[in-house]
């Protein structure tokens, strides 16, 4: 098994990790259809579809399928898209950016770094500090919030 760095927030570190690999059909069992196709097939939720109504206080979102940290609530902000919208991810070691030139189009697809999850993309419109708008599928994140007061880093 291949192991990869990522930045674990509980720990406040960088950890290694075993990749997680699996076959779509294995995904398509423990994933709902719509988490499915979203995050193996590249899929797009559609806007409002998925707006975190139950996200309240601090915490962190992560990978729908392998439970790595992707993004802290303090870095979302309201795009007026409908998407779930973050100006950075918890760490660039954390995810993959790749070109995407699917649909006519010039896009930074945003993968998860430890499975390949397809989680959305990232523009250049973002607020600052960064910029940057990581456009993300609501199904291929889950919410966790902060059991106790963990020390922030901006
Ligand atoms: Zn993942």
């Amino acid at each position: 098994m291949a192991t990869i760095q990522i930045f674990d927030v509980k720990q406040n570190a960088v950890v290694n990790v075993e990749r997680v690999d699996k076959p779509d059909s294995e995904w398509q069992k423990l994933l709902t259809k719509r988490q499915y196709e979203i995050t193996t097939k590249r899929g797009t939720e559609a806007p409002g579809s998925c707006p975190f109504d139950d996200v309240h206080g601090p915490g962190i979102f992560r990978c729908i399928r392998c439970g790595t940290d992707l993004f802290r609530s303090a870095t979302k902000f309201e795009s007026g898209t409908g998407w779930p919208s973050f100006y950075e991810p918890v760490s660039p070691l954390n995810v993959v950016e790749q070109p995407d030139l699917s649909l006519g189009m010039v896009r930074t697809e945003v993968l998860c770094a430890r499975c390949g999850s397809h989680l959305g993309h990232v523009f250049d419109d973002g607020p600052p500090p960064t910029g940057k708008r990581y456009c993300m599928n609501g199904f291929a994140l889950k919410f966790e919030a902060e059991e106790s007061p963990l020390r922030r880093t901006a």
